[in-house]
Order: C-alpha cells, then structure tokens, then sequence
C-alpha cells in the first residue's frame, strides 16, 4: 500500500479522493486550511513551508505520490493574485518541496489539477501563465490582479504546461516520477455552489454546455486520479486528460 499526499483534502474532489485512496488502503497525509492531518495556508510562502515540514515528518522516509487539489475558483471580490498564489503556486512549490520524498517512493506519480476553463473559456492572458511557469509569483500575482476572471484559467494552463515541459526532464521521469495532469470540467462541489449563487460566475456557469446531461461528481475524478496515482497507469507520462462530460470535445472537436 502506498503513501500519498494531497492539498485542499478537506472538501469537494480532494475529500473524495483522500476516501477513495483510503478504501483501498492506502495512508494518505491531507493538507488544507482547516480539519485535516495538516492545516496550512498554502497562498503564502511560510504556509508552504509549514506543509513541506510537516507532511514531510508525517511521511517518514518517502512518498509514493502527491495531488495538490487546493484552489480557489474566480468570486466576487476575490483578486486574481489570491487565486495564482494558491492555484499555482501552492501546488508547484509544495510539489518541488516534496521532490526529495517522492525520489524515495515506489513507483511515484503526481497528479496536477488544470481545468478545461483552459480551452472553454476565452482570452485568458498566456502572458500571465507564462510568468506562473517561470516562478515569478510577484510578477505572476501583479498581472493577475488586472484579469481577476482570467487568472483561473491562465493558472490552470501555467499547471498544464509545467506537466508537458517537466514530466519528460531527467529532473522527473529520470527520477523515476511520473507527472500527469486532469483537467476536470464542471463537477458538483462545494466550488461549484458558490460560483452558483455569485453574480460573477452565476451566468457563465448556466451557459456552460456538458454534453452528458449533468455535472461530474468528485468522485469520478478521484477515481481517475487514483488510476494515475497506480501502477497500472505506469505508460502515463506528461498526459493531460480531460474529463468534463463532453465540453472539451464540443468546442474542440478537431484541434490537432
Ligand atoms: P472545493 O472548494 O470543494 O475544495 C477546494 C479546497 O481547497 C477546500 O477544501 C479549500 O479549503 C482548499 N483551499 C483553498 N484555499 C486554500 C489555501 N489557501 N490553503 C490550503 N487549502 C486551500 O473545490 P473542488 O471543486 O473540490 O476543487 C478542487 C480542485 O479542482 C481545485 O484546484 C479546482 O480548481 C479544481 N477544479 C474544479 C472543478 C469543478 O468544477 N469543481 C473544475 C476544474 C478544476
């Protein structure tokens, strides 16, 4: 049985997963703002720190693979540099935090959460995904903050395409570490509630086509995380699989 870590695991797809994983027996540490294994704050430097830490002593010698699922959707209100700092840059720096345990595990897989806002939703600036690629969290949250809406997408890209640009370095896949991505479309979450009822997103969401009928379930997406985070995925390197009842499809039905 194995090992894993995975940020935002109090609630919506990380909850689902962190059950999911546990059923089959895995031990899975859980990172979150509140009411799990470990609470921290993953939007500031010090908060990833303190996680790095602390599941890093929960762990013991190794990892056997980490998903960081913590993220913030667009709200009124919400500046877009919250969303970069805890999207982004929660998730790549505990990633590379956790880079000396996962070297140790067996068969290590990450699994990055990007979103089809990537290709559904129009205009985000690549500007602004690049400098998230980069690591340039000041300059990252600056541009942010003056495309608060298309801050989630551009940083759900940035994830992406660190996938696509890393999986296949020696850094990785030489370390014997797999990195994928899914891109989940809408799923029936505690997120997705609130973006419901918020006068900012409510009418975009309500025009927003799902071929299959519904919205996912977090636990369709924990179930294809858990087949990344398994040996039976073992051919899986730098994929970026989409699962959104049909809308990436819909809208991109030939783009290769
Ligand atoms: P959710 O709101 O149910 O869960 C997100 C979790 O992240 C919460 O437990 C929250 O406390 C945690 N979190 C937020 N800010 C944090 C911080 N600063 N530090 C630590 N933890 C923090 O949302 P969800 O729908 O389960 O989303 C999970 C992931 O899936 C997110 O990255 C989201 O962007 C992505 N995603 C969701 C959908 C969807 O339709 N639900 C679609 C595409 C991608």
């Amino acid at each position: 049985m194995g090992t894993y870590a995975i940020t935002g695991a109090a609630s919506g797809i990380g909850a689902a997963t962190k059950a999911r994983l546990e059923a089959d027996g895995h031990r899975v540490i859980g990172v979150d703002l509140h009411n799990t294994d470990v609470n921290a704050d993953l939007s500031t430097p010090e908060g990833r720190a303190e996680a790095i830490a602390k599941v890093t002593e929960l762990a013991g010698e190794s990892l056997d693979g980490f998903v960081p699922f913590a993220g913030l959707a667009a709200a009124t209100g919400r500046p877009g540099s919250l969303m970069v700092s805890v999207n982004y840059f929660g998730a790549i720096e505990v990633l590379e935090g956790l880079y000396p345990l996962l070297a140790k595990g067996t068969n290590p897989s990450v699994v990055l959460i990007s979103s089809n806002s990537t290709t559904c939703q129009p205009n985000w600036p690549v500007e602004l995904a690049e400098l998230c690629l980069a690591g340039d969290e000041a300059a990252a949250r600056e541009a942010a903050d003056k495309d608060p809406m298309g801050s989630y997408p551009a940083a759900k890209a940035a994830l992406a395409y660190y996938v696509r640009t890393k999986a296949v370095a020696d850094e990785w896949i030489g370390a014997g570490i797999r990195l994928n991505a899914i891109a989940p479309g809408l799923i029936e979450t505690p997120m997705v509630a609130a973006g419901k009822v918020d006068p900012l997103t409510a009418e975009g969401m309500k025009m927003f086509p799902l071929p299959i009928g519904r919205g996912g379930r977090p636990e369709e997406i924990a179930e294809l995380t858990a087949f990344l985070l398994g040996p039976t995925s073992s051919f899986f390197v730098g994929s970026v699989l989409f699962c959104d009842g049909g809308t990436d499809a819909l809208f991109h039905a030939k783009d290769w």
